[in-house]
């Protein structure tokens, strides 16, 4: 009789087998992630876990798997999560930026309006070129970023460039992005979505809004929003914070939520997360749909904005790591279409794994005000998988 070993390993061969690969290869797997603890939100699995891959898909996982002659990485002490995917970044706005995240366990990430119709081709350039999957939201300001705010000029948001930008790349262009605070838009918050959504109507992509300290009532902004749509900076302060001073979540974002808006993090560097506002958030019971950073080279330095550590934030106001893992993976994974199958270690899903260890000690940590927090445990990146090819970390 088989044990239960031996049952485990002959079935995944034969899975393989009937899957067209060749008799007598000298191990069914490419790769095996042995030993370490498995938290894959989208499966159910929270548990210590071998993950197996071959043909840069998740080919099994269980308890013990026979490496055989396949690579092995040893993850004990290790969890073991789907490849992480960042939905509020600027990755593609830096030369070298999606490999940078690659470091970090970011195996999918979308650069969130760094350009309009205007560079985009510099952007598209980056994400296609970058070792992992990458999409791009388009800035409705055809300039892109602008220090001064790109939407004071009402101008810059074209409808029509915006659609033909799309329609031209929309391989890559999986959305639309808006800008909505007093800073970057003035008095033209409102009729910026409505032009946004205008430019996404035909080709049906989302539009993703960043809130916080606009001069329209946030109410008023929520009412353009549908299902699918993402609002970004969920946790910025006032004014126009997604919370009242009483602590209570305004109702047109209880609705917004409800009918299917997406409600993200993006950690950033100026005005987007302060310690008070998320604790009053959090504290209503409203949760993040999906962490993300909003990645920059400088911010990776200056707040330690990368994923891992973002997570950690969360983790120290009393977020479990299981929901910012649910944050970043399968989440993650259901708000753009490029990104369904992903988010996943489901045998079949393509083999994007994330490798972390959660440390214990003092931690600081900032809010985008500089005021520093103190946490006893911290999550770091400890390689990654992408597309079945193991990448450790480097040193
Ligand atoms: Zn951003």
């Amino acid at each position: 009789m088989m044990n239960r070993r031996e049952l485990l390993t002959t079935t995944a061969a034969f899975g393989l087998l009937a899957a067209g690969r060749a008799f007598g290869a000298a191990a069914p797997y490419d790769l095996v992630i042995k030993g370490g603890y498995v938290i894959d939100p989208a499966s159910g699995v929270n548990a210590v876990r071998d993950v197996a891959v071959a043909g840069g898909k998740i080919a099994a996982v269980a308890a013990t798997i026979e490496a055989g002659g396949a690579q092995t990485v040893n993850a004990a002490g290790k969890y073991v999560i789907p490849g992480m995917i960042d939905i509020h970044s600027h990755a593609g706005d830096t030369q070298g930026g999606p490999a940078m995240n690659l470091e970090d366990g970011i195996t999918g990430y979308v650069d969130a309006g760094s350009r309009g119709a205007d560079k985009i081709d510099d952007v598209i350039a980056v994400v296609k070129s970058g070792p992992q999957l990458g999409r791009i939201l388009i800035n409705i300001a055809r300039t892109g970023l602008l220090p001064g705010g790109e939407l004071q000029d009402i101008n810059n948001a074209d409808v029509a460039l915006a659609r033909d930008t799309i329609a031209k790349h929309r391989d890559v262009i999986a959305g639309i992005k808006a800008r909505l605070s007093k800073n970057v838009a003035g008095n033209n918050d409102v009729e910026a979505l409505r032009r946004a959504k205008e430019a996404a109507a035909p080709s049906g992509v989302p539009v993703m809004i960043h809130i916080g300290q606009s001069l329209s009532p946030l109410s008023q902004v929520m009412a353009l929003m549908k299902k699918g749509d993402i609002v970004t900076h969920l946790f910025a302060p006032p004014p126009e914070a997604i919370v009242d001073d009483a602590g209570k979540i305004l109702p047109s974002v209880i609705e917004a939520q409800q009918r299917g808006v997406w409600f993200d993090m993006g950690h950033g560097r100026g005005g987007h997360f302060r310690w008070d506002t998320t604790e009053k958030i959090l504290a209503a019971g409203f949760l993040p749909d999906t962490l993300s950073t909003d990645w920059t080279p400088q911010g990776r330095v200056a707040q330690f904005v990368d994923l891992p550590t973002v997570m950690s934030k969360l983790m120290y106001l009393g977020m479990s790591l299981e929901q910012v893992v649910a944050c970043v993976t399968c989440n993650a994974a259901r708000v753009f279409e490029a990104f369904r199958e992903k988010g996943s270690l489901k045998v079949g899903s393509p083999a994007d794994i994330s490798l972390l260890e959660l440390r214990g000690g003092g931690f600081d940590f900032l809010d985008n005000y500089n005021e520093k927090r103190t946490g006893k445990q911290k999550l770091f990146p400890a390689g990654t998988v992408l597309a079945g090819k193991w990448i450790p970390r480097p040193a």
